[in-house]
């Protein structure tokens, strides 16, 4: 049968791509190609650390971003949460993040945070924007570019997000680029290519180094805080098709370790099925992330998938 492949020795945890591949057709007894996409989606998937991004948006002051901070480290460590297979990342106002430094460095907590957009330019006559390096000299170790949130209520095109990804990238952090179709594309059925393009309009000129700091966020514009969630096999082909692309522009090296996160509607109750994808390397997450409980349990879910 087509569904059916040789195989049967465990596989390599040290080598992906080709490699694996070629150690799967070796070997004897016989896999379903399922049970081998499985396999390969955990092996792929341990090479990428998942990573669950709170993106708070417009919410939470400094005093209750700490509250939540706090609360999250205590529930995360009262189910043993192990950070080695599973990155938490959230994203507070920038009025939030001195706090949360604090909070963060004196207790020693293994919570990353960043921000939601930054400034083009380095310093000057910019009122009311943040600079990168100020961004960064809080601890930051994310920014989020170009949500279709800023797209729609901000003059940012294309131009300025390249931009907004090289000041992220030149201040030492990582850019979390948002990308995703709306409703008029998914209707059109160019959903995939709509995604692909946008990812590669603005990632095209940057160095195979550069590249590699790159973390996409696949958000589906009708899926976000509509209660509508993409499905895990719409969610895949996403996520594939961007790292494709990448492959084909920086290489497979490249290609292969860029995270692509989902973002659109993720809840305790769809995360399992989607992180269950091989190409989805964790969430970016919008209101789920304002319930500590409900983000603690997606948290938990990630992690699970990847031990
Ligand atoms: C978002 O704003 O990035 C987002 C994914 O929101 P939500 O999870 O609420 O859909």
């Amino acid at each position: 049968s087509s569904d059916l492949i040789t195989g049967g020795a465990p596989l390599s945890t040290k080598k992906v791509g080709e490699h694996l591949l070629f150690s799967l057709t070796r070997n004897h007894g016989v896999r379903t190609l399922n049970e081998i996409r499985t396999e390969a989606g955990k092996h792929m998937a341990s090479q990428r650390i998942p990573l669950v991004a709170g993106n708070w948006k417009m919410n939470f002051d400094h005093l209750e971003a700490t509250y939540f901070v706090q609360q999250l480290a205590w529930k995360l460590r009262d189910i043993h949460f192990d950070y080695r297979h599973c990155e938490i990342a959230l994203m507070p106002s920038f009025t939030s993040l001195r706090s949360v430094q604090v909070l963060v460095e004196s207790d020693n907590l293994k919570i990353h945070y960043g921000a939601q957009a930054v400034s083009v330019t380095s310093q000057g006559a910019f009122t009311g924007d943040v600079s990168a390096d100020m961004i960064a000299h809080l601890g930051c170790s994310y920014v989020i570019v170009g949500h279709s949130e800023r797209r729609k209520y901000h003059p940012e095109d294309d131009a300025n997000i390249v931009d907004q990804v090289r000041a992220v990238l030149a201040a030492g952090m990582q850019p979390i680029l948002c990308v995703g179709e709306s409703y008029e594309e998914r209707r059109k059925g160019i959903e995939l290519d709509f995604a692909v393009g946008q990812v590669h309009d603005v990632t095209r000129d940057l160095s195979d180094e550069e590249a590699s700091r790159l973390i996409v966020a696949y958000e589906p514009i009708w899926a976000i805080g509509s209660g509508m969630v993409a499905t895990p096999q719409s969610a895949q082909d996403a996520a594939k098709a961007i790292r494709d692309d990448l492959a084909e522009t920086f290489g497979t090296h490249v290609g292969e370790s860029v995270r692509i996160l989902y973002g659109g509607s993720v809840s305790s109750k769809n995360a399992e099925e989607l992180i269950g994808e091989p190409d989805v390397d964790g969430f970016l997450i919008g209101g789920a992330a304002l319930n500590v409980d409900e983000l603690t349990r997606i948290c938990q879910l990630t992690m699970n998938a990847t031990v």
